[in-house]
């Protein structure tokens, strides 16, 4: 008996875990994507194409840096995904902006 509802707690966390991630994957597919003259977007320079950056004006940028490659990326490296500086908007994973963090 016991074996049987251990059985059962680990198929139902299973599935909790799973519903959870597909949530996740669903929450970051969804989000408009971030306008270009959005006030925050343009005070921090945000481009969807990296290699388009103003680096007179934003001279932290350095080569190879995009937002796929940012620790505050939450895609998954494909097109787009949500970035924690612009909630609920999407940025494009070749993007940049001034808050770009490395990766770890
Ligand atoms: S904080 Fe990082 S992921 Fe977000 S827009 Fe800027 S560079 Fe891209």
């Amino acid at each position: 008996m016991n074996k049987l509802i251990t059985r059962r707690r680990v198929l139902l966390t299973g599935a909790i875990a799973t519903a959870a991630v597909a949530v996740s994957r669903v929450a970051n597919a969804e989000g408009v994507k971030l306008a270009l003259d959005d006030p925050q977007a343009m005070a921090l320079g945000y481009v969807e194409d990296a290699a388009t950056v103003d680096r007179a004006k934003f001279p932290r940028m350095q080569d190879g840096q995009n937002c796929v490659g940012c620790a505050l990326y939450q895609g998954d490296g494909e097109g787009w995904g949500a970035c924690s500086i612009f909630p609920g908007k999407q940025v494009a994973a070749a993007g940049w902006c001034n808050a770009f963090a490395p990766k770890a």
